[in-house]
């Protein structure tokens, strides 16, 4: 019945985002045969150029190119990414289905709030999916707010309780941090090389978006501008490791290291 779980699941606040902070690491983990996913909190509909829908289409298109497994948007109001009980809830169930090993986030600070909020929404909710008692008492269990508690006694309260919390516990091995909208040193990189110009086309599958039209001019650069901009990040992030084109990221975690002859990265 249910599908076999995802090895890595990237949870990002809007379609595309992924694609421009991640998406080489998950084609190349795809390629080495793990099962990767994409959450999308939103679903774009406050986009200058294009609807939902045509977000949807496109989004669809990006993740075949990518070769992810599993792709789904959620429900949240573009531009209005709350770290709310509510939406941590819709968050956990997907990670309670889809069990993850790893879950990349976007990096907790940035320009734009709903990036830095779902980082925090993000590992709020695989903590939360990890507890075992979520579904008996989540109004006490973790915080009252926004959670109506079941008036009467306690066979009403999984029944009242968010579809989630009824899934079997799962909290995520591995949380990482994609850095790249954020100016935050990396603390590894992952080598895309082989992989650039295939993410590259999966975010020009975001047609409305990105390619060169009349509508919005005055805030989207044209596709050339585009190209290059990505191109710099990926070659700087390259440099750092030594190779051609790399994308950034983040743990909280120190590394843990077996062999001293084997890390990578010259040091001079
Ligand atoms: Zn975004």
């Amino acid at each position: 019945m249910a599908a076999a779980a995802l090895d890595i699941l990237a949870i990002a606040a809007h379609r595309d985002d992924v694609e421009q902070t991640c998406g080489g690491a998950l084609l190349k983990m795809a390629q080495r045969g793990y099962r990767t996913g994409i959450l999308d909190l939103t679903q774009g509909e406050m986009g200058t150029r294009g609807t939902a829908e045509d977000r949807a289409r496109e989004a669809e298109e990006a993740a075949r190119i990518l070769q992810v497994s599993w792709r789904q948007a959620l429900d949240i109001p573009d531009g209005r990414v709350e770290n709310t009980w509510e939406n941590r809830m819709k968050v956990v169930r997907v990670i309670r289905e889809q069990r993850p090993r790893v879950v990349i986030l976007p990096y907790w600070q940035g320009r734009h709030p709903d990036h830095y909020t779902c980082s925090t929404l993000g590992y709020e909710a695989c903590f939360l999916a990890g507890l075992a008692k979520l579904d008996r008492n989540p109004g006490a269990a973790v915080e009252g707010h926004g959670f109506s508690r079941a008036e009467s006694g306690p066979e009403t309260v999984g029944a009242s309780a968010p579809e989630g919390a009824q899934l079997p516990p799962h909290r995520p091995f591995k949380i990482l941090y994609a850095t790249l909208y954020h100016d935050v040193r990396p603390t590894f990189v992952v080598d895309i090389s082989e992989q650039f110009e295939t993410r590259f086309q999966a975010l020009m599958a975001y047609k409305t978006q990105f390619s060169d039209q009349e509508a919005g001019s005055g805030i989207f650069p044209a596709q050339a501008q585009i190209r290059a901009r990505i191109e710099a990040m990926a070659r700087y992030y390259g440099m750092l490791g030594g190779v051609d084109y790399a994308e950034p990221f983040l743990q909280k975690e120190v590394g843990l290291v077996e062999d001293l002859t084997a890390i990578p990265v010259k040091s001079i």
